[in-house]
């Protein structure tokens, strides 16, 4: 039989969020999350996609630990014909965040990867710890079959040294691996391609500039194909605002805290990645609520919604700059999807630059690839749904390929 199956894991501290998909044609077969893992209202929610999909499943119940997690997740995909042990499954692709400098491409896991993955955790705290006890209890589940970690930083590694670098006192900044690496790397590299395919290219014909806005937010500039530039760094605070992230701030300002306002290093950690960006300006980092607010004529709305889209249009100068020649902006994630009035202020007074958005196009809403600007626009503005899932699916698929390439 021909393993066709790819599993793709996204193991955070408390979560596993998971999908099931068929690399023949990328279809999905099932999705599901299970979150709270290790309190009291553990919830895993599965829902089924094969033949037109299924009703969801729920299970509330304390779930104890990632192992009991993906022993539950195994048991809802067997209950629909899809477990773990089938001959089809090829391979589980693993998202991890933080692949340093050296790990450029998505790589096969064995302990050496661990120990590298895990040499990691100091500059990525939060996640990688995390990933690598998904990893560890896959592992342990099916120990025979290929699992593959995709890097969120992978796509990145190939800025030059004068995009990566800090000026910062290099000695210093080696011992502590201090550079910047950039994250959302897969979605960076989805949407770039995906625009390519838009406008009728191949990667390589084309200069995008790639401006992924959730939660968390980044912006990229690729050239042909190959990212020049990022604005996530060491880790994903530096650049755009965020929902609750800060992005850049003068460094200066934690000196400050630290000496004038007497906080420790954790307290402006939890002040510029929890409670700063959208929700510290204004109480809420969900950009429907900001623009209703804004709507009903809400000044400290209005004032964040400025400054994200400042910020915003900031790194589109910028990238402009550093590529010379932009071909696309592409929006992608929950806001750059969406909300179409971020799309309009962000490139508005942009004309010169060749920028600029038809308002009936852009508001059309679609779960569609689609360009926004009008034909005459010498830049292509496109929304382009990310889709991480499918891309870790097809990295992992690419490097192990089915079981009859891998016994041939
Ligand atoms: P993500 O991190 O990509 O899942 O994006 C989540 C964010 O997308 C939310 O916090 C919202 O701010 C934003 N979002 C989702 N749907 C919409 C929408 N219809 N309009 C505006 N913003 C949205």
């Amino acid at each position: 039989m021909t393993a066709t199956r790819v599993l793709v894991l996204n193991s955070g501290s408390s979560s596993v969020k998971y999908q099931l998909l068929d690399m023949r044609d990328g279809a999905r077969l099932a999705q599901g999350l299970v979150e709270r893992i290790g309190e009291e209202t553990s919830r895993l929610k599965h829902t089924p996609l094969t033949g037109g999909g299924g009703e969801s499943r729920e299970q509330n119940r304390p779930i104890a630990d990632h192992e009991e997690a993906l022993k539950a997740v195994a048991g809802e995909l067997a209950h629909d014909g899809l477990g773990l042990d089938s001959p089809e499954l090829a391979a589980i692709g693993h998202r991890v965040v933080h692949g340093g400098k050296f790990f450029t491409q998505p790589t096969v896991i064995d302990d050496a990867v661990l120990k590298e993955v895990e040499r990691l955790i100091p500059v990525a705290p939060l996640h990688n710890p995390a990933n690598l006890t998904g990893i560890r209890t896959a592992m342990a589940l099916r120990p025979d079959l290929p699992q593959v970690a995709v890097f969120d930083t992978a796509f990145h590694t190939t800025m030059p040294e004068s995009a990566s670098r800090y000026a910062i006192d290099v000695k210093t900044a080696d011992e502590h691996r201090i550079r910047r690496y950039g994250f959302h790397g897969t979605s960076h590299a989805y949407v770039s391609r995906r625009t390519a395919e838009l406008l009728g290219k191949e990667p390589e014909e084309v200069n995008v500039i790639v401006l992924h806005l959730g939660n968390g937010a980044s912006a990229s500039a690729v050239r042909g194909g190959v990212c020049v530039e990022t604005s996530m760094g060491l880790t994903p605070l530096e650049g755009l605002v965020m929902g609750t992230r800060s992005g850049d701030v003068d460094p200066a300002v934690i000196f400050h805290l630290m000496r004038v306002g007497n906080m420790s290093a954790d307290e402006i950690d939890v002040l510029l990645n929890k409670k700063s960006g959208l929700i510290g300006l204004c109480g809420d980092n969900d950009m429907r609520e900001i623009r209703r607010r804004i709507d009903e004529g809400d000044q400290e709305a209005r004032l964040a919604f400025d400054i994200y889209i400042h910020r915003l249009k900031k790194y589109i100068g910028a990238y402009y700059a550093v590529l010379g020649r932009v071909d696309a902006v592409a929006f992608t994630a929950g806001v750059g999807e969406n909300a179409a009035p971020v799309r309009e202020a962000a490139v508005s007074g942009l004309e010169e630059l060749g920028l600029t958005v038809d308002g009936e196009l852009n508001s059309v809403r679609s779960d569609e690839a689609r360009i926004i600007s009008p034909e005459y626009a010498r830049v292509a503005v496109a929304v382009v749904p990310t889709d991480e899932e499918l891309e870790i699916a097809r990295q992992t698929y690419a490097l192990v390929g089915d079981s009859d390439r891998r016994h041939a």
